[in-house]
């Protein structure tokens, strides 16, 4: 895994006083102090900076003025004291804008790694010297940063909603179902086949609400709540270990609150019968 970082003439153009460190797995942080920005002159002295080229293709987070190009630097670079924390305890500790940032950047590092070679003839890829995006001298092709829409939706039911263990979530942390939209599906008609094929039930009068982008290592999710329509439950156990409806006051353990399936599940239990 190769970090990135912040060269030194990013953050002195931009007037920035901080910077972020980030590879693909997650992003510097300093437990002493619970810091996750870097001070930019600690990072000046600390990491080699590798400016050829780089420039061009890594311009990849800003908020307002602040413009941050990472660049390829080495883990032992770090300076002491800080150490690699990943993304998924970060983002738990980070407040929204931040977090949105450190999510975008390791997704596009994700992007980065992932687009070193043309995917229709294998050439090897190039920065496009204005587009975000790498072209394959060869033949053209460009590859542009690329996210998978999924849906996600809490499912209600009367006073109760509709929550699962999903197999990829932590022991016994119950969450709103969610899947990825296939190819020629409408978000809404990916959600009815996924509570579906999930949990066994059919939903109607589905909302959308709203969106977030989720960078394991690229998701848009596209959040909707829904009203229960029929049938028992029969879970999926390649995708499920369990699924229940819970109340107000019975309510399992739930997601983190930056995350959308817990900002869904709020809605929904704000809004019971
Ligand atoms: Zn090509």
């Amino acid at each position: 895994m190769t970090p990135y970082m912040l060269p030194e003439q990013a953050w002195l153009s931009s007037g920035a006083e901080l910077c972020l460190l980030v590879h693909t797995e997650g992003i510097a942080f300093h437990p002493a102090s619970r810091q996750f920005l870097l001070p930019a002159a600690s990072a000046a002295k600390a990491i080699e900076r590798e400016l050829a080229q780089a420039q061009a293709l890594c311009l990849i987070a800003y908020r307002g003025d602040e413009s941050l190009v990472l660049l390829p630097a080495e883990h032992s670079d770090l300076p002491e004291g800080w150490q690699w924390l990943d993304l998924r305890s970060a983002l738990a500790l980070l407040n929204e804008e931040d977090g949105a940032i450190a999510g975008r950047a390791v997704q596009l590092k994700h992007w980065m790694d992932t687009s070193r070679y043309c995917g229709r003839c294998s050439s090897p890829t190039q920065a496009h010297q204005r587009e975000r995006a790498y072209q394959c001298p060869e033949c053209g092709f460009m590859q542009f940063p690329q996210f998978a829409p999924c849906v996600i939706g809490v499912v209600v039911d009367g006073d109760r909603v509709l929550l699962a263990n999903g197999v990829k979530h932590k022991a016994g942390i119950y969450a709103a179902l969610a899947g990825f939209i296939e190819a020629g599906e409408t978000a809404e008609q990916a959600f009815v086949r996924e509570v579906k094929e999930e949990v066994g039930v059919d939903i109607c009068n589905l909302v959308y609400l709203g969106s977030q982008p989720w960078p394991f290592p690229g998701q848009l999710m596209l959040g909707f709540i829904a009203d229960y329509a029929g049938g028992e439950l029969n879970i999926d156990e390649n995708e499920i270990v369990d699924a229940g409806w819970y109340s107000k006051h019975n309510l399992p353990q739930l997601p983190p609150e930056h995350t959308i399936s817990r900002q869904l599940i709020d809605y929904a239990l704000e809004r019971l019968n």
